[in-house]
This record gives C-alpha cells, structure tokens and sequence, in this order.
C-alpha cells in the first residue's frame, strides 16, 4: 500500500481541484457560446445608437425600438 505524505497528499488535492474548476469552467464557457450564436442569429444592432435587439422573424430593414433608425436585418455593424 502506497503512503502519502502530508506534502503530497496537500498537492494532490490542489491540482484535483484546479483540474475540477478548469473542467467545469470550460464546461460553462462552451454552453455559453452555444447559446450566444444561437441568439445572435437574431440580434440586430443599431447603426445609429448600437443599440442591440432582436428582430425577430421579420424580413428586410427592421426599425430600432430605441430611436427609430431603419436598420438592415442581420447588420451588426463592422466592430463585432
Ligand atoms: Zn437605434
């Protein structure tokens, strides 16, 4: 049987648990960018005021509901 000192046995359970959060931070970071794409699909952000909405299932120039401009569906502007 294989004994641990205190030494060895603190450091396994530090990098267990870093192993952990990078596990389940990569895990919330993948669901999240999954979810981001599939509602950025519908978000228009305005030329004028940038404001961000969503446009739903509409065709063609949608109006911002922040200051009216027509905007053309699926423009995110050239910033991102
Ligand atoms: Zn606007």
């Amino acid at each position: 049987m294989m004994e641990l000192s205190l030494t060895e046995w603190v450091l396994t359970i530090l990098v267990g648990s870093m192993v952990l959060v990078l596990v389940f931070a990569m895990i919330s970071r993948a669901a999240r960018i999954g979810v981001e794409a599939r509602s950025a699909s519908r978000r228009t952000r305005c030329r004028l005021c940038l404001h961000v909405f969503e446009d739903g299932p509409s065709q063609g120039a949608v109006a911002c509901p922040q200051c009216g401009a027509a905007n053309e569906k699926g423009c995110r502007g050239g910033l991102g």
